[in-house]
């Protein structure tokens, strides 16, 4: 009988590495130019081992910034375009 537990456990623990692997080359993309997802990046990896589906969940929810937004260089908060004061410097108008 452990013979029989011990063969499908093997083939879950490989799947799962596999996605780990994944998921960090995606949250690296993601993570250029953002501050504020450090945090959840701890608590992802602190449950790593087995929280698979939590994961994904977690790697869908967080979205890319909106085409018709942008950060400011100045106070790194992320604005609707038209608060935009600066397009080359990247500021918006409470800071500009
Ligand atoms: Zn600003």
């Amino acid at each position: 009988m452990a013979t029989d537990y011990d063969a499908p456990r093997k083939t879950e623990e490989d799947q799962s590495e596999e996605s780990i692997e994944e998921l960090k080359a995606r949250r690296h993309d993601k993570n250029s130019g953002k501050v504020d997802e450090d945090e959840a990046e701890a608590a992802e990896s602190f449950e790593l081992p087995g929280a698979d589906l939590s994961h994904e969940e977690l790697a869908i929810e967080v979205k890319p910034k909106q085409e018709d937004e942008f950060t400011c260089m100045s106070c790194f908060l992320l604005h609707h375009r038209s608060q935009l004061a600066d397009a080359k410097k990247m500021i918006c108008f409470d800071c500009s």
